[in-house]
């Protein structure tokens, strides 16, 4: 069995949040979710699961607890939402308080496992439904919660105002312009052929991604813009955390900035869940089957450049990588052989870890639980000691992660396991690795 228990683990959001429950409340809540959100798709699952566990095979808790049971797939679903089923909603406090920690923090809702089961059930979806009764009930982890309010509030994830969101832009332009002379990040141009549109992180934290990409579209000679307003954060926390409500208006607010700057397409940066979200999730709850504004990845986005010849790559990258295949992007939308493709002509030799592709196993940040902040820091980290297997066992240095979360958890498996490795995006290697024309 397992040596962390989760219980030890404390945290505001989802202490305070279960010590205001009454089973009065929860009755009402869960019957409400239920009713409205629940529908057929729960009760084909719920019907149909033969309750077999070949799911636990899928997940990496399981595999990195010694098979422990408890972090079986299916193991997850006893302990949130078939409890509450059995009961009619009749559940205490106390079963929300442990169902709460198992639906947060205890799946990537990585949907590996769905692959595993033989019916296809999306135990992802079962466990984002449990969250959306956390959040209806107020007991949601405080980071999570504090990365939503600052949605809601500033319409991006990081408290950035409106004006500090402008000057990281003309601050990147201003650096990027001591490199190449003539370089703009063009704001609000009307019209322009793309949107390019960033998680919050990013002018927060990682503003030299924005300084590359400015230097990668002006290589390429792309016309393109970035938004001056809310909007231009395509993250979504709020996603995660069950707040559907807020989800929605993140995902309008992205949408509508394209369609008011008139752009034929939005291209995002490196992130998995923010993808998640635009081509997925956000856009579905607010009707619309596919984006109301087409809306590619970073890594369609490269690809497109390499193969049409718009970047040139001058010298490739010379030491061995490897290739690690963000769940969003590759169970969720297939883009791993175009990944490798984009890895293949920037580096000399790129190192397949095992398993991989759309079976490669999730960097155990994803689904928010990196968001759900340092207190759970060690569950994540244990709960994916076969990711540091499976990423020792290349024997590179050099880990290509186009994703902003994976590249957060990848980052605290390599640090914890002491894994002599560094992280790159496909954005840092196309910048080091392509013609520059003006040099
Ligand atoms: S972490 Fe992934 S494999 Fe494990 S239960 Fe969640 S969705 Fe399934
Ligand atoms: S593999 Fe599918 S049917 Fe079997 S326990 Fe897991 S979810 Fe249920
Ligand atoms: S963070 Fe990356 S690996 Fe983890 S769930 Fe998201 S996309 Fe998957």
């Amino acid at each position: 069995m397992s040596s962390q228990p989760y219980e030890l683990v404390k945290d505001k959001g989802l202490d305070e949040g279960v010590a205001r429950l009454t089973p009065e409340k929860i009755a009402k809540v869960v019957g409400a979710v239920l009713e409205s959100e629940g529908g057929a798709r729960l009760k084909a699952y719920v019907d149909t699961c033969a309750h077999c566990g070949l799911c636990a095979e899928a997940c990496h808790f399981f595999h990195s607890h010694d098979r422990d049971p408890r972090y079986a797939p299916v193991a997850k679903v006893k302990q949130t939402l078939w409890g509450i089923l059995d009961k009619g909603g009749a559940v205490s406090p106390d079963y929300i308080a442990r169902a709460s920690r198992v639906a947060y923090t205890e799946c990537n809702l990585c949907k590996r496992c769905a692959m595993y089961c033989p019916f296809g059930i999306d135990i992802a979806y079962v466990v984002g439904l449990m969250r959306r009764i956390c959040h209806k009930l107020g007991v949601t982890p405080q980071y999570i919660q504090d990365t939503a309010h600052s949605h809601s509030a500033t319409m991006n994830q990081m408290w950035v105002k409106d004006d500090e969101w402008i000057d990281s832009l003309m601050w990147q332009e201003a650096e990027a312009r001591d490199e190449v002379a003539d370089l703009r990040i063009p704001l609000e141009k009307h019209g322009a052929e793309i949107m390019y549109s960033v998680i919050g992180p990013e002018p927060k934290f990682r503003t030299q991604l924005i300084y590359q990409a400015a230097v990668i579209m002006h290589a390429a000679g792309v016309d393109w813009t970035m938004p001056a307003t809310p909007g231009w954060d395509n993250s979504d926390m709020a996603m995660y955390s069950g707040d559907y409500e807020i989800m929605g208006r993140l995902k309008r607010s992205h949408f509508e900035c394209a369609q008011r700057l008139g752009v034929k397409r939005i291209v995002m940066g490196e992130c998995g869940h923010a993808f998640r979200s635009v081509h997925d999730v956000g856009n579905r709850w607010l009707g619309w089957r596919d984006e109301p504004v087409p809306v590619i990845h970073a890594v369609q986005f490269y690809h497109e450049l390499i193969t049409s010849g718009k970047i040139m790559i001058a010298k490739k990258f010379q030491e061995p990588v490897t290739f690690h295949d963000p769940c969003n992007i590759a169970r969720g939308m297939g883009l791993h052989e175009m990944g490798r493709e984009v890895a293949r002509a920037l580096c000399e030799e790129v190192v397949e870890m095992t398993p991989n592709r759309e079976h490669n196993y999730c960097c155990s940040a994803g689904g928010g639980v990196i968001n759900c902040g340092p207190p759970f820091r060690n569950t994540r980290v244990h709960g994916n000691k076969v990711k540091a297997e499976q990423l020792a066992a290349t024997g590179v240095k050099t880990v290509i992660a186009p994703c902003h979360n994976c590249h957060g958890g990848l980052e605290d498996i390599i640090h914890h396991y002491k894994l002599d490795m560094k992280l790159k995006f496909l954005g840092d290697l196309i910048y080091e690795c392509m013609e520059k024309p003006w040099n």
